[in-house]
């Protein structure tokens, strides 16, 4: 937190971004040790990992989806867990609309329309990461405005290449675009982008929102996959 903090000083930020506590594959002692400490905003990777964890912490945590989603699971994470903040790995209209029709059957409704964040592939050399193209970017934001709503755009999420900060900088202007052709401000929509290794460069660059995960719990143990 500390660090994020002063990442954000030195970069001239009036305001620090969001850290987002990424606990995946983490047990939930070590959440609540964290919550303890102050921290409400937690990410998770693994639909399931989500469903079983979301009831055992208490109610204020805002819970954010930041893995990639299927969109048969789309459902199940849905109803799964009632109070999700965001979903920050939309990456088609199929997802999208499978999400607005998840949303759009809670029995009970959700009081707001849920959260979500475009992910975007700026890094497509690398044939590794998920999400939509630079180029696709605005009209997948104008069809979860115009065709979703019960869903609510929030903003733009990257991974990005390790070491490469123009990942970033093709976020910055990917959202641009996108807030010229829906007609908003910059500021209307967030920029989700940092990790452990590379939240400072991400801070110097507008983020918003930095998810961090092993600088916080520790490196993690993945179980030996079956
Ligand atoms: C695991 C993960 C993180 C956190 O990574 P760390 O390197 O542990 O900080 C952030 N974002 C996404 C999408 C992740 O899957």
């Amino acid at each position: 937190r500390t660090a994020v903090k002063s990442a954000a000083e030195s970069a001239g930020r009036d305001r620090p971004p969001r850290l987002v506590a990424v606990s995946k594959t983490k047990p939930v002692e070590l959440l609540k040790a964290a919550y303890d400490a102050g921290q409400r905003d937690f990410g998770e990777n693994y639909v399931q990992e989500l469903i079983s964890k979301a009831p055992e912490m208490p109610e204020d945590v805002e819970w954010r989806f930041i893995g990639k989603l299927q969109s048969n699971k789309a459902k199940p994470l849905v109803h799964g867990v009632p109070s999700l903040a965001v979903i920050e790995t939309v990456d088609s209209k199929k997802l999208a609309d499978k999400l607005q029709n998840a949303v759009a059957s809670m029995d009970p409704p959700r009081e707001t329309p849920l959260g979500v964040c475009i992910q975007v592939n700026t890094s497509p050399w690398e044939g590794s990461k998920s999400g939509v193209l630079a180029e696709e970017v605005t009209p997948l934001c104008e069809h979860v405005t115009s065709a979703c709503p019960n869903l609510k755009l929030i903003g733009l999420m990257t991974i990005g290449a390790p070491g490469e900060s123009k990942c970033f900088d093709t976020l910055v202007e990917c959202r641009e675009a996108a807030a010229k052709a829906l007609g908003v401000d910059v500021d209307a929509l967030e920029l989700s982008m940092g990790m452990s290794g590379d939240f400072q460069e991400a801070i110097a660059r507008g983020s918003d929102s930095v998810r961090v995960g092993s600088s916080i719990f520790g490196a993690r143990d993945y179980p030996p996959k079956a």
